[in-house]
């Protein structure tokens, strides 16, 4: 096999388990620092190889790797339902159907997103200069992503870093390997040659071992605690990141929305995945006029819901991932409690299935709205004005995504562009990470750079400048040796070339013509 890493070194198992049966799914080796560095390594040397492909033999492979997702699509519906508890619903709305649309995307795309630029340089320019920029692959690409989106977040991102002309090594969470292991074997039948894509499968020391590795860049996805420990040892090799964070995304509704769709889209937004995505409505903070029946439509709406089994299709909420994820949402919903709001539905939990829970009487000040909880809770509180709205917002350390809900949409885009997210969306919540032409990324504590759209290409890339002299006949007046006239010259220089005038630049041509004079005779 060429994707998937034969490990010599490998240290122990990862056993990876379904969440809504308890039942093993398999194992996996865990694998060490030394196979990683060797991962990297041998991803280094075909890189040497892979950069030197054109776009068109690029696309070929990922448009490839795309048919072989659609001929084995239901499989992989079902894998990632039976490995991380998400509905097979979500697993083909919210994880195959966009990652196959972002394929396409950049398969077809990213020739003319790369497209060498030519930089206006003024008049450097009427100098016979002239400057462009071309982007050049960076190399190793590491990718470490979470356990939420095992599918579409790392496939994605690895079908970027190779178009871009990069090689990967992607580590998926220890929760989802069999996920990760899929993508390495769909980039296998595509054909893509040996060790462009690599998996390594691990624990959190294999991610380690991975950014210690010193790829060319490190794409993580995962927890604040995680990013900075990544962070720091990126540092040590100068690695640059892209830290996709937590969050604990507001969602403000103005009494003028349209409840009925206000309701619905707060319960996909906070109960879908079972509340675990990191842009999951944590907080929704209606106008106080419109609390009472919004929150009613939210409580109906919500009761109707069934949960199960992700394999049931009639499901739409799945069990949680993790015993751990678990705990901190009983936690949490605990501390509402004991801190004076009110659990109006759901509070409680069979095995990994978490009821969805929804919450009033829920302020700030509260813990449980301060910290992330990833998990299938709606805590609801209230505001009167526009300025108190914004503030509640952006009250909080993170800053991924955020929506508002109003009819009058020149309210929607102000309120939009005072809040401190990466994304905000006026009528519409959560879903613009399935966008893969816009750029998906944190303010604050929710993260570093972006991935989609050109601004997630341009962290794969270096942008290298191009500048040529078409006229190199003349030596140049501020080369040496330096005079009197030189520093004459050069003050003309900073008073009128500096200007970015033609004309004011016009008054320096008999001081530069005596500085050209001077520089032949030397
Ligand atoms: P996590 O930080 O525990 O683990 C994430 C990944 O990092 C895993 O693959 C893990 O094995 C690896 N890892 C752990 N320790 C490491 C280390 N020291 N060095 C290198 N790698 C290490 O996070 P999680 O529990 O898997 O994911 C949940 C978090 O992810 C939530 O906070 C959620 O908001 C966030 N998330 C963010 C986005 C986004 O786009 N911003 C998307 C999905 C999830």
């Amino acid at each position: 096999m060429s994707a998937v890493i034969q490990f010599q070194n490998k240290t122990e198992e990862i056993i990876s388990y379904n969440p809504a049966t308890g039942a093993e799914i398999g194992r996996m080796p865990n694998a060490s620092a030394e196979d990683v560095r060797i991962a990297v390594e041998n991803s280094r040397k075909v890189f040497a190889d892979w950069r030197k492909t054109t776009f068109a033999e690029r696309k070929k492979f990922v448009l490839k790797a795309r048919e072989a997702i659609l001929e084995e699509m239901d499989e992989i519906a079902r894998l990632i339902s039976d490995e991380s508890g998400k509905p097979v619903a979500e697993a083909f709305s919210m994880e195959i159907a966009p990652v196959l649309d972002l394929m396409q995307y950049f398969a077809r795309k990213t020739e003319k997103l790369l497209k060498p630029r030519k930089i206006n340089i003024g008049l450097y320019g009427a100098l016979g200069r002239y400057s462009k920029i071309v982007y050049q692959p960076l190399g190793v690409v590491g990718i470490i992503p979470a356990w939420n989106y095992p599918f579409s977040i790392p496939l994605g991102e690895t079908a970027m870093a190779l178009m871009a002309g990069n090689t990967v090594v992607l580590k998926p969470s220890e929760l989802t390997p069999f996920i990760g292991l899929k993508i390495g074997e769909i980039f296998e039948k595509a054909g893509i040659p040996e060790n462009v894509v690599q998996i390594v499968t691990g624990a959190g020391e294999t991610g380690a071992a991975l950014v210690d590795a010193a790829p060319d860049k490190i794409m993580f996805t995962g927890s604040v605690a995680t990013g900075k420990k990544i962070a720091v040892a990126a540092a040590k090799n100068l690695t640059s990141v892209v830290l996709e964070l937590g969050g604990k995304d507001p969602m403000i509704v103005f009494a003028d929305a349209n409840l009925e769709i206000a309701a619905d889209a707060a319960i996909w937004g906070a109960f879908c995945n079972a509340g675990q995505s990191c842009s999951s409505v944590e907080r929704l903070y209606i106008e106080e006029p419109a609390a009472e029946k919004l929150t009613e439509l939210i409580v109906e709406k919500t009761k109707k819901l069934k949960q199960g089994a992700g394999g049931d299709e009639t499901v739409s909420i799945g069990a949680m991932s993790s015993e751990r994820q678990m705990k901190i949402v009983e936690d949490h919903v605990e501390s509402f409690q004991k801190e004076g709001a009110k659990i109006l539905t759901g509070g409680k939990h069979k095995d990994l299935f978490f009821e969805p829970t929804v919450i009033s009487g829920a302020n700030n000040s509260m813990r449980a709205m301060r910290e992330e909880t990833f998990g299938p809770t709606l805590p609801i509180a209230t505001f009167r004005t526009e300025e108190e709205a914004i503030t509640l917002a952006n009250d909080s350390e993170f800053g991924l995504t955020a929506s508002v809900w109003t009819k009058d949409l020149t309210k929607g885009k102000r309120v939009a562009e005072q809040i401190e997210a990466g994304t905000v969306c006026v009528n519409e919540v959560l879903y613009t990470h399935g966008i893969g032409q816009t750029p998906w990324g944190g303010f604050k504590n929710s993260g570093r750079g972006r991935t989609h759209g050109v601004e997630g290409l341009m962290e794969l890339v270096q942008p290298q400048h191009i500048h040529v002299n078409r006229l190199a006949i003349l030596p140049n007046a501020w080369w040496m040796p330096y005079s009197k006239t030189a520093i004459e010259t050069f003050r003309g220089f900073a008073r009128y070339f500096a200007s970015g005038s033609l004309f004011q630049t016009s008054k320096l041509m008999p001081q530069l013509l005596k500085r050209m004079k001077e520089l032949r005779r030397k």
